[in-house]
């Protein structure tokens, strides 16, 4: 496939590749280091053996792919990490841990050490607060969706909506990044993980660039930068946190181009 597509089309981006570790914590399919709370006898699917998974890694690091591998319980992101940490791959390859949902907070520095990126899609936590915590437990539950102990680590964060798994809009995960809470405002879930909304907005334009070595064209407005960006009804720093969820797009602009004028709720 990549050897029919232009490496150098600005709408597609053919660079990376994604495997599958484990599943969901919905379907107790996460591959746990320990048997879920709910479900004594069971420590998830992981898809790999670690010397499959090294095997495969290896060999496709070296075909030119950046890497990355879907884990959401600790046990699939500490195999990513172990495979990431082999000789023949690069710390300077931004190889990513997609979801990283449930990771052992001992294995959070070596993201950092790897050059690991966590991406991140905060909206998940507004779908799973509702069971999370009866598949975990309270002390794994404490630490998961750890956004701000991966900022706090030097873990380059990269967000996104994981759509269609979740909605399109990105407004309910800057919501969800910030509250911790759900969209009524009823439940909040272990708080001491939120962060504030520049540092969210930063994950989800500059952060989501440097995953994709874009850095120096996307994900900031500046003079020669790609001018891919959108005008929303509201400034998104300063309104009251529930007011995020509202957010109409006005105008939407792709390359300088006007691609989109009316009033459309994201949502
Ligand atoms: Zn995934």
């Amino acid at each position: 496939m990549r050897a029919h597509h232009d490496v150098n089309d600005p709408l597609l981006h053919t660079g990376f590749l994604k495997g599958f570790m484990d599943g969901s914590l919905g379907s107790r399919t996460a591959a746990m280091k320990a048997p879920y709370s709910d479900d004594p006898g069971n420590t998830g699917l992981p898809q790999y053996t670690q010397p499959q998974l090294n095997k495969m890694a290896v060999e496709r690091a070296h075909a030119g792919f950046q890497l990355g591998f879907h884990a959401i319980g600790d046990k699939a992101a500490s195999m990513a990490l172990d495979a990431y940490e082999q000789p023949g791959i690069s710390s300077t390859a931004r190889n990513r841990i997609e979801h990283a949902q449930v990771v052992d907070p001992a294995d959070i520095p070596r993201f950092a050490k790897l050059g690991v990126i966590a991406s991140m899609q905060p909206s998940h936590l507004l779908t799973d607060m509702n069971w999370a915590e009866d598949r975990l437990g309270p002390q794994r539950a404490g630490y998961s969706y750890a956004w701000k102990a991966f900022l706090d680590a030097g873990v380059p964060l990269a967000f996104g909506t994981d759509y269609p798994v979740e909605p399109i809009t990105p407004f309910r995960g800057l919501y969800a990044a910030v509250t911790r809470m759900n969209e009524a405002g009823t439940k909040t879930y272990f708080p001491q993980n939120k962060i504030m909304r520049g540092q969210a907005l930063y994950a989800y334009t500059q952060g989501s660039a440097y995953a994709e070595f874009a850095e120096k064209h996307k994900g900031k407005l500046l003079p020669g930068y790609d001018a891919d960006f959108i005008l929303v009804d509201r400034n998104l720093y300063t309104v009251g946190a529930p007011a995020i969820l509202q957010t109409v797009v006005q105008e939407s602009f792709v390359a300088g181009q006007e691609s989109f004028a009316g009033s459309v709720s994201a949502r």
